[in-house]
């Protein structure tokens, strides 16, 4: 058995046990396999292994390998920084967005998304440690995000999503997945119905299913550490 097949079933293992840990049903967190970096022919090897969602964060990356990939059933998440010049290669190209953080780029998603296409799924993003270096809303911000996002007719807003300060802190893990959650489930108080909470990545998913993460984006704890040279 290859390596990345008995990655993905440590990483399905790690899940499952932090699932039962905390009284949830395994079967409410999926696993996306971030694959920025990793050629197309490991995603096949993958896909084959059964992992059939995956997340790129490098637009033009992600096409090749789409493209690369047509004959499998996968389902695409694009979960890097969106620029609006390449809005429309997403919008034609992929399931879901996780990465939302404006609601300009997300009306282009709207108007670009084809016609003969279900709505793009999206997440919104929150900077939840604070950090300046990290993308995503402020938390004050995402009730406005959500109402501007929300009316847009070809998105459907599912949820929310961060990528919090890396830290080892188990307990500070906690507290930035338990602000997103709290923030998710204050907009399900005004009516919005979130389904989603996408985080969790390979260092911290057990906090994050302990938090009420529904998808969890792991990638180097999969494929490997990626090398520092990623491509825009
Ligand atoms: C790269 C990336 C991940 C995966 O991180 P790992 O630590 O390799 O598991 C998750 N989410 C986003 C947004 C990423 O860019």
């Amino acid at each position: 058995m290859t390596t990345i097949v008995k990655a993905l079933q440590a990483v399905q293992a790690r899940i499952l046990q932090a699932a039962i840990q905390c009284g949830r049903d395994p079967q409410s967190i999926a696993l996306i396999a971030v694959s920025k970096t990793v050629d197309a022919d490991v995603l096949r090897l993958a896909y084959g292994a059964g992992q059939h969602v995956f997340g790129e964060s490098y637009v033009q990356e992600a096409v090749h390998k789409i493209a690369a990939l047509q004959d499998l059933a996968i389902e695409w998440h694009f979960i890097g920084p969106l620029q609006s010049n390449k809005t429309k290669a997403v919008a034609e190209n992929f399931t879901w967005v996780h990465s939302v953080e404006r609601a300009k780029i997300t009306q282009r998603l709207s108007e670009q998304r084809p016609k003969d296409l279900p709505a793009l799924n999206v997440c919104l993003q929150v900077n939840v440690s604070g950090e300046a270096s990290k993308s995503g809303v402020a938390p004050a911000e995402v009730l406005a995000l959500a109402q501007a996002v929300a009316a847009l007719p070809k998105i459907k807003l599912r949820g929310l999503m961060t990528i919090p300060e890396a830290t080892d802190d188990v307990a500070k893990q906690h507290a930035q997945f338990r602000l997103l959650r709290e923030l998710r489930d204050d907009l399900n108080a005004r009516s919005f119905a979130l389904d989603t909470l996408s985080m969790g990545m390979s260092g911290d998913l057990e906090a994050a299913i302990a938090e009420g993460a529904t998808l969890v984006r792991v990638g180097s704890a999969i494929f490997g550490e990626r090398v520092k040279t990623e491509k825009a």
